[in-house]
């Protein structure tokens, strides 16, 4: 097979048969690189910017390489996207019927919308964290899969997912269009994706947020997962510990403007009670630390927060991880 140069940040140059791949590399490197690698970034080799690739990836042409791992904060948006892949293949296999929205990643994790006539509960969360374990725990690859247009529609229409068939319809302009499998879970997705479920383990399903397909005002009102996810269970502690921290200091402030309201001789705070108890409200909405209704994100969704919102996912040369309206690709410029 013809060999292509693969040139590592190192400056090191690898000659190796066209088709290896990133994990390929990270083996030769070292086991230890192997096992950490999560994603992988390319670039050709007169141009710096580059784009994050699966591990699986096969390279067809000379490139720059680099091997990310937790090291990398971009690894940590594919993470978070990983992860919201797994909240997805865990809802619809505890609740078949739900239809699917989009599910990027967000600041401090990331979200999926879901369809479906009942709201999910507090206990519905819990369910759906264990599921979500479960199928960590099997290691289940994240696999590209490429298919063509036609058959796309036709397997989002076949299961009556009917926001999907919108979205592949709207964002494939090529032929051929990107699906990732995660188990038995199917999506639409540009990708790229950590190459498998088993280190998606530090997250917290924190609220259910409404949210307006594509953020407009009419259309049917999906339900937003919202949950917390780091690389580790130690920086998730940490986060979720400052959330607290956050609460208590928004009660403790609170308590002494009422107390002060009610002290003999200060002329009464019209409505103080109602006034301190929406601002706590809004002060709880914006730290996060409302118990149905947090998660780092501002609560429901208006006309703008998809735009903010893929504002914020948006990344290096325009590249979005949000699942289902990043543009599908051909297999010719996903290839390298
Ligand atoms: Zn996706």
């Amino acid at each position: 097979m013809e060999p292509i140069h693969v040139t590592l940040p190192d400056g090191k140059v690898q000659e190796v048969p066209k088709g290896t791949t990133p994990a390929d590399i990270a083996r030769r490197i070292s086991p230890r690189l192997a096992d950490a690698a999560l994603v992988a970034r390319v670039a050709s080799p007169n141009d710096g910017a580059g784009e994050l690739i699966d591990l699986r990836s096969p390279l067809d042409r000379d490139v720059k390489l680099q091997i990310l791992t937790e090291k990398d904060p971009d690894a940590l948006f594919v993470f978070r996207h990983s992860a919201a892949h797994l909240l997805a293949a865990a809802v619809m296999e505890l609740y078949p019927n739900v239809k699917l929205g989009i599910g990027p990643p967000i600041d401090t994790g990331f979200f999926y919308e879901f369809l479906r006539d009942e709201p999910f509960t507090l206990d519905d969360l819990a369910k759906i964290e264990a599921k979500m374990h479960e199928l960590a725990a099997q290691d289940l690859p994240n696999e590209r899969k490429l298919i063509p247009k036609p058959e796309a529609l036709e397997l989002y229409k076949k299961s009556n997912q009917v926001f999907k068939c919108e979205l592949v319809q709207e964002k494939a302009v090529e032929p051929i269009v990107s699906f990732y499998t995660t188990g038995k879970f199917i999506d639409f997705c540009r990708g790229p994706h950590i190459p498998s479920t088993k280190r998606i383990q530090a997250f917290k399903l924190m609220s259910v947020a409404g949210a307006y397909w594509k953020g407009q005002e009419g259309n049917p009102q999906l339900q937003r997962i919202y949950a917390a996810c780091f690389f580790t269970q130690k920086e998730l502690d940490e986060y979720l510990h400052r959330l607290e921290e956050a609460k208590r200091r928004d009660h403790r402030k609170l308590g002494t403007e009422l107390d002060r309201d009610l002290q003999p001789g200060n002329p009464p705070r019209p409505a103080a009670p109602a006034d301190a108890v929406a601002r706590l409200e809004h002060q709880h909405a914006a730290s996060g630390a409302h118990e149905l209704g947090g998660g780092g994100e501002p609560r429901g969704a208006g006309p703008d927060d998809d735009e903010a919102l893929s504002k914020r996912v948006a990344y290096g040369n325009g590249y979005s991880f949000s699942c289902g309206m990043a543009f599908a690709m051909a297999s010719k410029s996903r290839s390298l």
